[in-house]
């Protein structure tokens, strides 16, 4: 067989010419942008040309996006590793010294910046010590970004730096194993780390998501791209989409509930993507307005464990069903889609939906107990999941040897604690991190949240482990209360006993008004637990019953 190599350039050719007449569409707040995958395929051309003749990127040095989810974005995520160059997708919601030691660590050369994002990046990128340009995309004052750094770096604008350039580009054959894009973990457990991912391993990770096993796109869907292309390579969607022609559309910086489902009622996404939190607001949204969902199919949940409740109530009063997924930045991100094995109906079917999914061909995966022996694949089994294949991580960018702490013998560690079953579904109990101890006993905090918010009048429940003199740990329960209701903690613990162990019921309870988030939107444990070390939190003390 011949060798070809495979490497982005091959995407982007494919959707622009074969898939060219698809569309890329921009929510704007008024009427939306839309571009052809074959202007998007131009622009690239054009982009590339400016990076390397005007700004002189040359090899694999790192071009930055600080972008919401759009066109441009898009334009980026191909023309960058396309010329043989390195994204690096900056997460715009991490604290300004944390992106810059981000921008440093990976010796970003340029960073591309949505207008709106200035005032944000402003405010990091004083300290960006290897960063020589900024090009600006939109029309906002770039005099802060000048304030913060002088005369070492020059800003462009998007428009200008392309004007005129050829919009064709002879784009170089590349090593498949060499780096093409890099995405820091948004560090929701410990400082951010960077991942490499090749063009090798973005080709073969964009296949299977198109797979009907993975979120099965094609060339008559549409796919609302709720995840930032700033997370995990937005699950690998705008890839994705230019191999299967499937047309995207991007929310730019509308992620409230009210746009996203405008989006939906007049851009007809036939499937969409996003972590739990944006489904629950989502879910409030529709519950009480009148939208026309009846495009979309499939909502894909994914980046923390997807409630059941909310599978149902989608599926139940507003026929869209949710897949949960599971994934990590280290592994492109895709780990395992839940779809029910053939033969599952019913409450079997549903039992299917809601593990975190079943792993494809490409992620091998396998339980081990606590000094790293492999349990069995037996689906009672509980240890931490580790994982390797082509789309995952061998080592943290910088790293001369694997960090013990993630990789062990070849596999990467991935932190969470759960059970494989014998035909290949994962159910994770909890992360290794917030288990909670009790007495030599583990307690699953997303049992105990799954199990509130079930409670109609629970919006979210988060649940951490306390230090508690008798047990060593218990488990404090912090809900959000529906606009109204007049439930008590003590009817709450009433209700978890209905499906939950009573040594298992937290003594510990806090009415919230918001559960805080990670930059990416998953409950921040780290948080919570420091809020109430610190006494931030009303909590009241319920006795055993
Ligand atoms: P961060 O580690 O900073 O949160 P990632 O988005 O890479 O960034 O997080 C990956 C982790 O998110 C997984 O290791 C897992 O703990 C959690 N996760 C992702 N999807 C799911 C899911 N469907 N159910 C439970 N946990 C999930």
């Amino acid at each position: 067989m011949m060798d070809a190599p495979l490497q982005v350039a091959r995407i982007l050719e494919h959707g622009s010419t074969v898939h060219g007449t698809a569309e890329v569409v921009t929510w704007t707040g008024a009427e939306p942008r839309r571009m052809s995958y074959a202007e998007v395929g131009r622009t690239a051309a054009r982009l590339a040309h400016a990076l390397r003749d005007e700004l002189g990127v040359t090899g694999d040095e790192r071009v930055a996006t600080f972008m919401w989810n759009n066109a441009e974005h898009l334009v980026a995520y191909f023309a960058v590793p396309s010329m043989g160059a390195v994204l690096h997708t900056l997460n715009i919601r991490l604290f300004p010294d944390q992106v810059t030691y981000i921008a440093n660590h990976a010796q970003d050369r340029v960073v591309i910046v949505d207008s709106t994002l200035i005032p944000l990046l402003a405010k990091a990128i004083g300290q960006m010590t290897t960063l020589r340009h900024v090009v600006v995309v939109g029309g906002g004052d770039p005099a802060a970004l000048l304030a913060a750094t002088g005369d070492r770096v020059a800003v462009h604008r998007w428009d200008d730096l392309l004007a005129g350039r050829p919009d064709r580009y002879d784009w170089p054959a590349v090593d498949e194993r060499d780096a093409a894009a890099l995405c820091y973990t948004s560090g929701t457990t410990g400082n951010p780390k960077g991942v490499a991912y090749s063009h090798r391993s973005i080709y073969l990770h964009s296949l299977q998501i198109c797979m009907p096993e993975g979120f099965g796109l094609g060339p008559t869907d549409r796919e609302l791209a709720i995840v930032p292309m700033f997370h995990a390579m937005s699950w690998g969607l705008p890839y994705a989409a230019f191999l299967s022609g499937a047309a995207l559309i991007m929310p730019d910086r509308f992620l409230q509930a009210a746009p996203i489902a405008e989006m939906i009622a007049t851009e007809r996404p036939t499937l969409a993507g996003a972590v739990p939190t944006i489904w629950n607001d989502l879910l409030a949204h529709l519950d009480s307005h009148d939208v026309d969902t009846s495009s979309l199919k499939e909502a894909i949940v994914g980046g923390s464990a997807c409630p059941p409740a909310l599978m149902h109530a989608f599926s139940e009063r507003h026929g869209i069903e949710v897949v949960h997924a599971w994934g990590m930045t280290e592994m492109s991100p895709l780990g395992s889609v839940s779809r029910p094995p053939a033969g599952a109906t019913g409450d079997d079917a549903w039992r299917y939906r809601y593990t975190q999914g079943r792993v494809p061909a490409g992620v091998q995966a396998r339980i081990v107990g606590p000094l790293g022996e492999p349990l069995p694949a037996d689906g009672t089994s509980v240890g931490e999941l580790e994982v390797r294949g082509p789309w995952v991580t061998a080592t943290y960018v910088g790293d001369d040897i694997p960090d013990e702490e993630k990789f062990r013998d070849g596999w990467l560690r991935t932190g969470d604690v759960g059970t494989l079953s014998p035909d290949g579904f994962i159910t994770l109990t909890d992360r290794a991190k917030d288990v909670i101890k009790s007495g030599g006993e583990w307690i699953s905090s997303v049992e105990l949240e799954n199990a509130l918010m079930a409670h109609p009048d629970v919006v979210e429940a988060c649940v951490v482990g306390v230090p508690d003199e008798r047990w060593g740990e218990r488990p404090l329960a912090t809900v959000v209360l529906r606009e109204g209701a007049e439930v008590g903690v003590e009817q709450l613990r009433e209700f978890l006993a209905g499906t939950i162990a009573r040594w298992q019921l937290p003594e510990r309870w806090a009415v919230i008004d918001a559960v805080p988030k990670t930059s990416v939107g998953k409950f921040d444990k780290k948080v919570v637990r420091s809020r109430y070390a610190d006494g931030g939190l009303a909590v009241r003390e319920l006795t055993a019953p």
